[in-house]
């Protein structure tokens, strides 16, 4: 017979009834979520758990049929009265199966399928969240740029340093370049590293030096251009500072020192976007800084000072390249120095007509060499096998980029050997490190009895209205510098979706 306790205790409030089905629900998802997240570790758990608490909700009932399997569900609830005997418990059923029985039964058959249907639901849901991430991963990794360069900013620029005046070192139009060279890098969000030297004729001369920093800080891709400008005589001798000699450096090298800082403004670009982005809840949490670090870079003294100079050329990167920090390498350097005459910007009719049978200028990729080395060979370089196969390594990656990605026409759009070291990657490439050199013109110079108009060079026509004029306008100018523009997009944009390793 039933004592009156029990009969207390077999009739549950509904309130409890509903409590423990909850927290029977929940068990079951909490480990559930451990078994999905690890099948191994979890599969125990989640028996133990669901018995566990299966088995607290049927002994509310006193009819647990599990709790010789678990541990005892008295533990955790003290005021809770043992577990009927075997006997106890066929003494009940010897009456036939209660209605309150049945109920509780249908209850619990209730608690566990809906249990069960939590953790299956749970599982889809992550299933699903777990594909969506790796198709959010597979669809960054293959993704293109979510902006562009702009080549309106860099003709922009272009126009501002060409308008302080001859940029000679050691001047007043050389010393304000420089100053608005590192207040657009700080307007951008850049902390500049300026870094002085001196030499036998520059007291102040200064690189402009701005960092994002990458997964790596210890593996650097460097982009540089040079502020410094020069002018001198261009036939017969050259290197003669005549009187009244001054350029305006406009493609020589405003066009490579803008451009170095429309690829910072649009990499901070890329990293406060993604930022913002991924601030969103719920959204995939993707590394999205660079995998190397980037270093923009602005140099100085780059010039040759003419043919009365005690000194070589190429200082500002040759102070950067001897004063590396120990542990880093140059994972690339790119060379900015004159380019923008160069596809789609055709060949004017006046050349053509005076004899110039190239359609368009070129853009030329002087590379580290894949098969002529000789230029640095001569120099004392002695080309390693590494050397060798990252200049490979190079060269098929600008292939890919201007060739396959964005199609460029190989015939206007060339990556060759580098054999004239003639600008700033010459102090990367003799010591060692890969680099590339992006170079609009035609395809012989002067020196080749060639008739088609040269980019002007260190001489008074180096100005922006001639580069309007050579480009068929400000229009015309801007599409070329976007030609180069957008293949260094996707060279930054291939090492923030981890394509450049
Ligand atoms: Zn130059």
């Amino acid at each position: 017979m039933r004592s009156a306790s029990q009969v207390q205790i077999l009739s549950p409030a509904p309130l409890f009834q509903l409590a423990d089905g909850i927290e029977f629900v929940f068990a079951i998802l909490k480990y559930g979520m451990r078994f999905v997240g690890n099948p191994s570790r979890g599969s125990r758990a989640v028996k133990g758990a669901a018995f566990r608490s299966l088995c607290v909700v049927l002994r509310r009932f006193k009819s647990c049929p599990l709790h010789h399997l678990i541990l005892p569900a008295a533990e955790h609830f003290p005021d809770m009265p043992p577990p009927l005997t075997v006997e106890e418990q066929d003494d009940q059923s010897a009456g036939g199966m209660s209605a309150l029985k049945v109920t509780s039964i249908i209850v619990c058959a209730c608690v566990v399928l809906a249990g069960l249907g939590g953790v299956y639901i749970y599982s889809v849901i992550k299933d699903l969240g777990d594909t969506y991430e790796e198709d959010i991963m597979e669809d960054f990794k293959n993704s293109w740029p979510v902006t562009w360069p702009n080549s309106t900013y860099v003709v922009d620029d272009i126009e501002t340093l060409s308008d302080f005046g001859y940029r000679k070192i050691d001047t007043v139009a050389h010393a304000n370049a420089g100053d608005f060279i590192e207040f657009r890098f700080n307007d951008l969000g850049y902390e500049v590293e300026v870094q002085e030297f001196t030499t036998e004729l520059c007291d102040d001369c200064r690189n402009y030096i701005a960092t994002m920093e990458g997964q790596n800080p210890d593996s650097w891709i460097v982009v540089g251009g040079h502020y410094d400008a020069i002018c001198y005589s261009q036939q017969i001798i050259i290197g003669i500072e005549y009187p009244g000699c001054t350029s305006e450096g406009a493609y020589d090298d405003a066009t490579g020192s803008a451009s170095v800082l429309e690829l910072a403004r649009l990499m901070m670009e890329w990293q406060s976007d993604g930022a913002e982005w991924q601030s969103i809840p719920g959204t995939p949490q993707i590394d999205i800084r660079p995998t190397h670090t980037w270093k923009f870079a602005v140099w100085d003294y780059e010039e040759w000072q003419g043919s009365g100079s005690p000194e070589g050329a190429g200082y500002g990167s040759e102070t950067f390249v001897t004063t590396l920090p120990e542990d880093v390498e140059i994972a690339t350097y790119i060379n900015l120095d004159m380019y923008g005459l160069n596809w789609p910007v055709e060949t004017q009719l006046a050349s053509q007509l005076s004899g110039c049978d190239e359609d368009y200028f070129h853009l030329y990729l002087f590379t580290s060499p894949v098969d002529d080395w000789s230029y640095y060979e001569d120099r004392g370089l002695n080309v390693t096998d590494e050397m060798r196969e990252q200049a490979g390594a190079l060269q098929d990656r600008l292939g890919m980029v201007l060739h396959e990605q964005l199609q460029y026409p190989t015939e206007w759009v060339v990556v060759m050997d580098d054999t004239k070291g003639n600008s700033d990657h010459y102090n990367f490439i003799s010591r060692g490190w890969p680099a590339t050199w992006f170079r609009g013109m035609h395809e012989f110079l002067q020196e080749e009895d060639d008739t088609c108009e040269q980019s002007p060079k260190h001489a008074p026509t180096d100005r922006v209205d001639v580069l309007y004029s050579l480009a068929g306008g400000r229009e015309g100018l801007e599409e070329g510098m976007q030609t180069g523009l957008n293949a260094l997009a996707l060279l930054m944009w291939s090492d923030i979706t981890g394509n450049w390793v």
